[in-house]
């Protein structure tokens, strides 16, 4: 696995489909590091900084999150700096934070067979919170690189972050543009949303969760087909 640059300013991991992880992704201003996505365990993430040391850049001083789902989160107790997330995914992960500490890992480790390559036999699983939880739309300045993060109506889960890298023009969507994992429905309404704030923005790239990057009309295209009703 190698990190790839895709811009003056942003590099990332590539995303895996085996032990289904997503893109990490970095943004280096001239005063600090972010990362988008906490990635699936403490393996994940060491792996990424590995990367992130080879190429000499400093490890991030915040992650922001892009929904509560294990494989963008569960890595969070292992990130170097600050963890940032919206208030309603940080609820999710308190809520699996305490489920799994009192029941043990049974049942996150049932919902699919990528989790139990991720978390082989044994494998302690540890959820934490965030420490920084917003509502709304923040903006971060990295020095010379300025980042928005703003929560967003979308059909994946009803807790989007989305997360943009303005002098860039790359917007980080996490996996908010597909179907709902658990029931598969894709709900035109949450869709027209989605496909209306991305224009707003107006990104010239979107980086999705387990996808390369992209043109912002190739997402748009991908969101509006294939609609539940
Ligand atoms: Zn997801």
């Amino acid at each position: 696995m190698e990190l790839k640059r895709l811009n003056e300013h942003i590099w990332y991991m590539p995303s895996e489909e085996e032990r289904d992880r997503p893109n990490l992704c970095y943004v280096k201003g001239s005063r600090l590091g972010l990362a988008v996505d906490a990635g699936h365990s403490a393996a994940h993430v060491q792996e990424f900084y590995a990367l992130l040391e080879k190429e000499s850049l400093p490890l991030p001083d915040i992650t922001v999150l892009t929904h509560w789902h294990w494989d963008h989160t569960f890595g969070m107790h292992a990130v170097h700096g600050l963890t940032l997330a919206n208030e309603r995914t940080d609820r999710y992960l308190a809520e699996w934070k305490e489920k799994i500490e009192k029941n043990g890992p049974g049942e996150f480790l049932a919902i699919h067979e990528s989790i139990r390559r991720e978390y082989p036999a044994g494998t302690e699983v540890t959820v934490r919170t965030a420490d920084m939880v917003f509502s709304g739309e923040m903006t971060l300045d990295l020095g010379g690189c300025t980042v928005k993060v703003l929560q967003a109506e979308a059909p994946h889960t009803d807790d989007s972050t989305l997360v943009y890298a303005e002098n860039d023009r790359v917007l980080f969507v996490g996996d908010s543009t597909c179907h709902d994992f658990f029931t598969g429905i894709k709900r035109a309404d949450l869709c027209a949303k989605m496909a209306d704030t991305i224009r707003k923005i107006n990104p010239a790239v979107i980086m999705e969760g387990h996808w390369v990057p992209v043109p912002m009309e190739d997402t748009l295209e991908d969101l509006m087909t294939n609609l539940s009703e």
